[in-house]
């Protein structure tokens, strides 16, 4: 899967009808600049785009996504719920977000991966997910985050 397929495609490949509202959900979710967004968030960018979806119907194809597996559900900050597409070429990351300023910066999680795999085999396990979220403080107290495009 990639960002380059339509949304019906990509609502087909997961098996899902492609209805009206699925279709502006994950409309706005791949055309949006920000990656992980709550259900709130989806809804500001539907009503901007005049889309008429309630938020009770974002909440629920949200959900529909996440248990497809079109959708990942990211637990980044305290009590929100963020989505985030699910992509082929971009799955393996970690996140890292700044406790003073809510960013989420995302990274490679691929030398983690070789540390985990080695813990795991002593336990007698194969690793089958990873989810990483790291929690960090501007050094010296002074936010500094010049590649951030990935959240807010
Ligand atoms: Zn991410």
């Amino acid at each position: 899967m990639t960002n380059e397929a339509t949304p019906d495609t990509l609502l087909r490949n997961h098996g899902l009808k492609p209805s009206a509202s699925r279709l502006l959900v994950l409309q706005a979710l791949m055309q949006s600049a920000v990656r992980h967004l709550d259900a709130e968030a989806v809804y500001q960018c539907l009503v901007e785009q005049g889309a008429p979806l309630g938020l009770t119907t974002v909440y629920k194809v949200l959900a529909q996504f996440e248990q497809v597996g079109l959708v990942e559900r990211r637990e980044l900050r305290p009590g929100k719920r963020l989505y985030e597409l699910a992509c082929a070429n971009h799955t393996e990351h970690g996140h890292l977000v700044c406790l003073q300023t809510r960013q989420v910066f995302e990274f490679d999680m691929a030398p983690l991966l070789d540390t985990l795999a080695v813990v795991a085999g002593h336990h007698g396990l194969a690793l089958s997910r990873v989810v990483v979220t790291a929690y960090g403080v501007p050094q010296n107290g002074i936010p500094r985050h010049p590649n951030d495009n990935t959240s807010r």
